[in-house]
């Protein structure tokens, strides 16, 4: 049995931290961590791990660096804060019975519970650190190219996450999530670095701290015409009580088997996802201006299709994901003009 829900403080990280694998986290720390590491440039860099207990780039990426800097000072001091220890005992995104550690931060729509009482009690502590910039590190399950989400159009976010990839994507649901709670503290981002613990994105993230730790200050605006911003409009879900499968067995909802090649692809109207004979649309679609199904998607000639032109991300061919979280997120380019608006801008608009 594990103990009640509580953030565990280390001042002082054991050295044990700079080797043990993801799964050994929940010995050695005891539950959610932050943890302190000092550097050179005092006002910290905030970093959150394995809010997805399966997703081990960010820490793997982190403990590379650490090691690295066993024996000296890092250019600016870093708070961590690693997230579910028991998902990541087990390589998996969350318990059966744990709510989702990147959906209850402040803004948060769900229910009053421990780990949203966390969160808080967090974000509260690190509002008085006056933040340099926050990371929050995320791997996903399908064929996805490197990209940072920012919460707000502003110059110094689109500069953060440009230094991870021109690729960005700006959102403002679902609420809950790390970056956007900690986007009304300093600049903030979600990393997502495609398939968890492969080599490659382990050393690119590592080496997008370093740099990140390394400035001397943000810069105000990022790079020009090196952003490719997109904007995520919709979720896509899959009803608990609809069939689904990869198979071509027919039964329900059958995908494409290479359904994640679409990923940041822009698809015309008209693309199929898959096969459906049924009468009724086999998906839901989560949209704040309350569009529903049809207006993405429409059934013909027993294929689910786009109803106009979209780019998906987050596809996976991995079942029980789709199931936990969704089918895929409905992006739109951002126009040119709200670009140029929030480079212009050099303070932050209110929060939404
Ligand atoms: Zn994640």
């Amino acid at each position: 049995m594990s103990e009640p829900l509580r953030l565990h403080h280390y001042e002082t990280p054991p050295a044990e931290l700079l080797d043990v694998p993801p799964t050994a986290l929940r010995d050695l720390l005891g539950g959610p961590s932050l943890l302190e590491f000092p550097g050179r440039r005092q006002q910290p860099v905030f970093l959150s791990v394995l809010l997805h207990g399966n997703e081990t780039t960010g820490f793997l990426a982190l403990q590379r660096l650490l090691r690295r800097y066993r024996d000296r000072p890092l250019p600016r001091s870093l708070l961590l804060f690693i997230g579910n220890v028991d998902a990541a005992a087990f390589d998996v995104r969350r318990l059966e019975g744990q709510v989702d550690f990147n959906r209850v931060w402040p803004k948060t729509e769900l229910p009053d519970c421990p780990e949203t009482r966390l969160m808080a009690a967090l974000v509260e502590r690190l509002r008085r650190r006056e933040l340099f910039a926050s990371i929050d590190v995320h791997n996903n399950t399908g064929r996805n190219p490197y990209y940072g989400c920012i919460n707000r159009l502003d110059g110094r976010y689109m500069a953060l996450a440009s230094l991870f990839s021109r690729t960005m994507v700006y959102f403002t649901r679902p609420r809950g999530v790390q970056s956007l709670a900690m986007a009304d503290l300093c600049p903030a981002v979600t990393l997502e670095c495609g398939k968890p613990g492969l080599e490659a994105g382990v050393a690119y993230v590592e080496q997008y701290i370093e740099d990140v730790l390394h400035l001397s200050e943000l810069p105000e605006l990022p790079p020009r015409d090196q952003v490719d911003l997109f904007e995520t409009v919709a979720r896509v879900r899959i009803p608990p009580h609809q069939d689904f499968g990869f198979d071509g067995s027919g039964q329900g909802l059958d995908l494409l088997e290479d359904l994640d090649r679409l990923n940041f692809q822009v698809l015309p109207k008209g693309t199929a996802l898959g096969r459906f004979s049924g009468e009724s649309m086999p998906v839901v679609v989560d949209d704040p201006d309350g569009a529903d199904a049809e207006a993405y998607f429409q059934l013909r000639d027993g294929e689910l299709v786009t109803r106009r032109p979209m780019m998906p991300s987050m596809l996976t061919l991995d079942g029980t994901v789709i199931r936990q979280d969704c089918l895929c997120y409905i992006m739109l380019p951002v126009a040119a003009e709200r670009i140029a608006d929030a480079r212009r801008s050099k303070v932050s608009p209110d929060p939404v």
